[in-house]
């Protein structure tokens, strides 16, 4: 990018939204890895978006799309061009005047985070988020990797999507035409940025026990998930007739390192950083992993977690 590019996005980008140069993608990300974005923009709102996206096209300045950083390793070298951070937040609960009418719709900004709305809608008694709580993502990562967890996912909540298209239009979508299957949405095949969403959700007014709930899933994951140690979540996908964890573990791989990655010694099926692990050491053991298992098992695991930033050998 330009000085001048520099300055004019400086110019695009209007408070509360922000933009910082050369940041460290370490603080942005749940794996605490990364090199440098060249812009970083924090955007609050649609029309930052809209605008940012315009300007990027025009200049053919690169665009990567960010949540809240739980599922991607960024690369060493960094991220060229723009690293968009949505940030969109709102939180809008439709009750019915019918008190027999048991749906409700929820619309939520991409930016909100999944355990803010779900102790939200708890509050007004609404049942659905419970499973979700407690993945650390926000409403836009979580419906572009259908994420999910306790036999729910984010399918199973979504009525409809606002999105940008990549001519900048705001289009609208069904649940049905998003294609989410497991760990996938149509937003991985096309360069579609998610900004609001609404979630079909039920009552049944017992506050409480949907709370209790969700710290139960918040403790089970403290007991079998290394979260003392910067992850990305599970590093592989489930296979569609096994365990991706159980295999790993099968193959004696629990503890093993590669610089500062490690295959957690508490759940095989997460690579942690021990401490200052670069993205280099996370890939080379990823493909340490992927191949050991291959060998021992003939079993092909593939990568759950998104790779960001701009590589040396492309
Ligand atoms: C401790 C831990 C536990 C986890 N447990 C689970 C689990 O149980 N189940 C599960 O499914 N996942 C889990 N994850 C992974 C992660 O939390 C989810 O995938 C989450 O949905 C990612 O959301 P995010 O906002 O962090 O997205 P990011 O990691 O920032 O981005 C993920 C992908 O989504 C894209 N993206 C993000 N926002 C948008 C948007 N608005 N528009 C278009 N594209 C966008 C990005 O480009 C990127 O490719 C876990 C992660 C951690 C660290």
């Amino acid at each position: 990018m330009t000085k001048t590019q520099k300055e004019e996005l400086k110019n695009i980008v209007k408070s509360p939204s922000t933009i910082l140069f050369n940041e460290s993608m370490k603080k942005y990300t749940s794996f605490k890895i990364g090199g440098t974005a060249e812009a970083l923009i924090k955007a609050c709102n649609i029309n930052t978006v809209e605008e940012v996206l315009k300007y990027a096209k025009e200049k053919n300045i690169p665009i990567t799309i960010i949540g809240n950083g739980s599922n991607i390793l960024v690369l060493d070298e960094g991220i060229e061009g723009i690293t968009l951070k949505i940030d969109i937040q709102k939180l809008e609960i439709n009750l019915p005047n019918n008190l027999q009418d048991k749906k409700v719709q929820v619309i939520v900004g991409a930016g909100n985070k999944l355990i803010e709305v779900s102790y939200k809608v708890a509050e007004h008694g609404l049942v659905g988020m419970e499973e979700l709580s407690s993945i650390p993502g926000t409403i836009g990562g979580a419906i572009y990797m259908n994420a999910g967890a306790y036999g729910k996912e984010m399918k199973n909540v979504v009525k409809e999507i606002i999105y940008l298209d990549e001519k900048q239009q705001i289009k609208k979508m069904t649940d049905k035409q998003a294609e989410f299957e497991y760990r996938h949405s149509i937003f991985q095949e096309k360069q579609y940025v998610i900004l609001e969403v609404t979630l079909q959700l039920e009552r049944n007014n017992k506050n409480e026990e949907i709370k209790n709930k969700m710290q139960e899933y918040a403790d089970s994951r403290k007991k079998t998930q290394p979260i003392e140690f910067p992850n990305a979540g599970s590093t592989f996908k489930r296979g569609k007739d096994f365990i991706t964890a159980k295999l790993i573990d099968e193959c004696g791989l629990k503890g093993y390192k590669i610089g500062g990655a490690q295959v957690s010694t508490k759940h095989a099926g997460f690579i942690v950083n021990t401490g200052n692990a670069t993205a280099q050491d996370v890939l080379d053991l990823a493909k340490y992993v992927q191949r050991k298992v291959y060998e021992k098992i003939g079993k092909k695991i593939e990568l759950e977690m998104k790779i960001i930033g701009t590589s040396k050998n492309k």
